[in-house]
């Protein structure tokens, strides 16, 4: 849907300042929205963050908030034991860091919920697959411990668990 002679077409319309829909194949899905949600765009197929003013596009919510409205995560990232009980603030700063990092360069993984299991065990569900090893690993790298990885068999969904 990206493709062809119509995106060239929208092209030199955003080239020119100008941006304009079009007119001659009105069912097509738009080339550039905005997610209503989170202010995200999507120029030419690739959702980022807005580096300016879009004055004119069609509002789409974003794969994103999609996920986090719906409450289905693409990934799990589960720490447990002794060391989530001593050092759960620690451990909570590491990631968000990592998070944080994350949702700045790549729109479209962010974390979805936090949750808190006893002493020991936290959750963390993210709109991606990527970010539960990722910020897995930033753990790692700061506190050691050890990681499982289990995907489900499309690999779409990522369970990781680390325990300290
Ligand atoms: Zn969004």
């Amino acid at each position: 849907m990206f493709g062809g002679e119509n995106s060239v077409i929208v092209n030199k319309q955003q080239n020119a300042g100008v941006f304009q829909k079009n007119r001659a194949t009105p069912r097509q899905p738009a080339l550039t929205c905005m997610c209503p949600e989170c202010g995200v765009v999507l120029v030419h197929g690739k959702w980022q963050w807005p580096t300016n003013l879009l004055l004119e596009c069609e509002r789409k919510e974003c794969p994103a908030c999609l996920r986090t409205r719906t409450k289905k995560p693409a990934g799990l990232l589960a720490l447990s034991g002794e060391f989530v009980k001593n050092h759960r603030a620690e451990l909570l700063m590491v990631a968000y860091k990592d998070i944080e990092n994350r949702r700045l360069k790549s729109p479209l993984r962010r974390l979805i919920q936090f949750e808190q299991l006893g002493e020991r065990v936290l959750f963390m569900s993210f709109t991606d697959n990527r970010s539960p090893l990722g910020v897995g690993k930033a753990i790692v790298k700061e506190f050691k411990g050890k990681l499982e990885i289990h995907h489900n068999r499309t690999k779409e969904y990522v369970r990781v668990n680390w325990r300290g």
